[in-house]
């Protein structure tokens, strides 16, 4: 370790973020107050933490609590904290560097637009940085809890590429930061304006928040928070506002909640919880291994953070605090995974999000802004938790072709309301997208009837209809396989009497395509397309085939099943067509057409592209004369 004055510069993602605060965060920028004061105050919550189990931490300071000083004169805004502060190590790696990973591709992603910079990096959480937006030069003593005095160390940067680190003496644990205001900043440094922010940000932090005007005439200290952790009151004592900057508080997150649920449980198992949802996913929200869960405490001290045991992976976005009266205070990760208690707990916090939704999907507006934001996580959650399916089902958004546009806001209930007397299926169809989805042969005759089709073309929608293949007794139905069957279509036999019907067509595009199809039927799903492909039931669909052999795996060949549209007039020339040579390769063209119109790659493309010249060249009065 070295004593002298150390010049290091900041990680690069560092030095963006910096930028792109200052410049996009300037019209919010007292949040810099709330983000001191949280760190304070986690601060003062770690050192509790450690403390029992290693008391001589506290020594004779154990009052622990946060106080700003304010100097008019000097400009200075400092936020002071008893707390477990920070080795020179930490205090490098704390404040030089961002540890969390897919930093550099979310600074990517920052326009310049400051609306848009600054939505973005509300998602991401601001934090210790936002001192600059309205600090020209920020500084930073600290010593660590259990070091001499002689480890402190301080920190100093003006934001611009790098900061300095030297050792200093500090008699006092914890940290010391010191805002040199800019220029048109110095409201920062007036008493008033700070007490009422303080009142505004930080009056739920649990510990006691001072505010001492230096210079100022009878100067007097003050508590100026209430001091009580939020989630310890009773729900009719908080208002709306506290509870929305809680949530920024614990999520460093500067937009509003969409919605929260604050519950005491009492009997067996006690504990509190405060649930909230926030308004946007973070930007690591599909990185799955990126921290996530609730913040422990056990009888309002601070255990940990992060304790991803109390909700299921995919609530990975909903934040809050869990205050346990039951678990053992040394509760460490291992034993908590194994506390007895912990199975029930987690299955309440569940449901209790699971209800929350519900009554947020109440209000359509509302619950299209969160479906936006997690619906997909929620189709994961679908796929995964299984004891909380038919609570997940009705939380299901879809577009359908009832829309008339690609916008996921119906749920199956609304389906079912739609659907006609006598439906007894639901309709589905897995495509690339949405233009693919809606203009496929495969929902023509489904949708000439008036019958509605869901339009599934998110990846995960594979997988979701491998789980989801019943809703209120309803089975979902993929169109695109061989057994659909329509309502008021007559009985099952009409297939094999249709089939009958046209015999010889069917025998001798079967001939001509037999090494690239199953079999050839006549169709009972097409109106405008001549020809469409399906699957037979034993299957993959091709969309799950599709997505399996672009991820690179292996699958077996199997040959799809060709429906023809008899109607069409491009299957009255076919059937009409003696040529051998031109019957073969207009049945290849439709079969290719039909590949193509389902969104799948073709086998060989420069083939059907010569079939496809040859026979325009060769077809000119003929074609013309059939199609008009
Ligand atoms: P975040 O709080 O979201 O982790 P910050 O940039 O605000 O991000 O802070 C980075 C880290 O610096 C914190 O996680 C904490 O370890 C450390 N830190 C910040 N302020 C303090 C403080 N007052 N006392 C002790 N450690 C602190």
């Amino acid at each position: 370790m070295s004593d002298k004055r150390e010049t290091l510069g900041f990680q690069t993602e560092v030095r963006q973020l910096l930028q792109l605060m200052i410049h996009s965060l300037y019209s919010n920028k007292e949040i810099f107050l709330r983000e001191l004061i949280s760190n304070a105050s986690d601060a003062a919550d770690k050192l509790r933490f450690e403390a029992l189990a290693n008391p001589e931490l506290l020594a004779d300071d154990t009052d622990l609590g946060i106080s700003i000083e304010v100097d008019k004169e000097a400009r200075t805004l400092s936020v002071v904290d008893n707390g477990i502060g920070m080795s020179r190590d930490e205090l490098i790696d704390n404040l030089g560097t961002i540890a969390k990973s897919g930093t550099a591709e979310f600074l990517q992603q920052m326009t310049g637009d400051k609306k848009h910079d600054a939505h973005l990096i509300g998602q991401f959480g601001v934090g210790f940085y936002s001192a600059f937006i309205v600090a020209d030069k920020v500084s930073v003593e600290t010593r660590r809890a259990g070091l001499g005095v002689d480890a402190a160390v301080r920190w100093e940067s003006a934001g611009e590429g790098e900061f300095t680190i030297e050792n200093i003496e500090r008699e006092d644990r914890g940290t010391r930061v010191t805002l040199h205001l800019k220029e048109d900043e110095s409201e920062f440094a007036e008493s008033f304006r700070i007490e009422s922010l303080i009142r505004k940000y930080s009056d739920h932090i649990g510990f006691p928040v001072s505010l001492t005007a230096i210079g100022e005439e009878d100067a007097e200290t003050k508590v100026v928070n209430s001091a009580t952790a939020l989630w310890t009151r009773s729900r009719s004592d908080v208002t709306e506002d506290e509870y929305k900057e809680f949530y920024k508080h614990l999520s460093h997150d500067f937009t509003d909640p969409l919605t929260w649920s604050h519950n005491r449980v009492e009997g067996k198992r006690e504990y509190t919880s405060l649930l909230y949802i926030p308004g946007a996913a973070p930007f690591d929200m599909w990185n799955r291994e990126v921290p996530r869960g609730l913040k422990l405490y056990v009888q309002r001290v601070f255990i940990m953070d992060d304790a991803e045991q109390f909700l299921p992976l995919y609530l990975r976005f909903v934040k809050g605090v869990v205050d346990s009266s039951d678990l053992p205070l040394n509760i460490s990760r291992e034993l908590l995974q194994q506390n007895p208690d912990l199975a029930a707990m987690r299955g309440a916090l569940t449901r209790r999000v699971l209800d929350m939704l519900k009554k947020v999907a109440g209000d359509k507006d509302s619950y299209q802004k969160f479906w936006g934001e997690f619906g997909q996580v929620l189709k994961e959650g679908f796929v995964e938790d299984h004891a909380n399916k038919d609570k997940l089902a009705k939380l299901l958004r879809f577009a359908t072709t009832h829309n008339g546009n690609d916008t996921q806001d119906q749920s199956l209930d609304d389906y079912l309301q739609r659907a006609k007397e006598g439906q007894e299926k639901i309709y589905y169809i897995l495509a690339e997208n949405y233009a693919t989805a809606v203009a496929s042969p495969h929902i023509e005759q489904l949708r000439s009837r008036g019958i509605e089709v869901l339009l599934l073309t998110d990846r995960i929608d594979a997988w979701l209809t491998d789980s989801l293949t019943e809703f209120e007794g309803k089975a979902l139905v993929d169109v695109a396989r061989e057994a659909l069957h329509i309502p008021e279509e007559g009985d099952e036999k009409a297939q094999d009497k249709l089939n009958d019907e046209h015999k010889s067509l069917l025998e001798k595009i079967q001939g001509a395509l037999s090494e690239r199809v199953e079999a050839v039927n006549v169709s009972r799903r097409l109106v405008d397309s001549p020809a469409c492909v399906v699957a037979s039931d034993q299957d993959l669909n091709p969309q799950v085939r599709r997505m399996l052999e672009a991820s690179g795996q292996e699958l077996p060949d199997s040959k799809p099943i060709l429906e023809i549209n008899v109607e069409h007039p491009l299957m009255t020339r076919l059937s009409g067509e003696a040529d051998d040579g031109r019957f073969g390769a207009l049945s290849n063209i439709v079969l290719d057409h039909a590949l193509l119109a389902e969104g799948s790659q073709l086998a060989n493309p420069a083939e059907y592209v010569r079939r496809m010249n040859d026979f325009l060249l060769n077809s000119g009065d003929g074609a013309d004369s059939e199609s008009s």
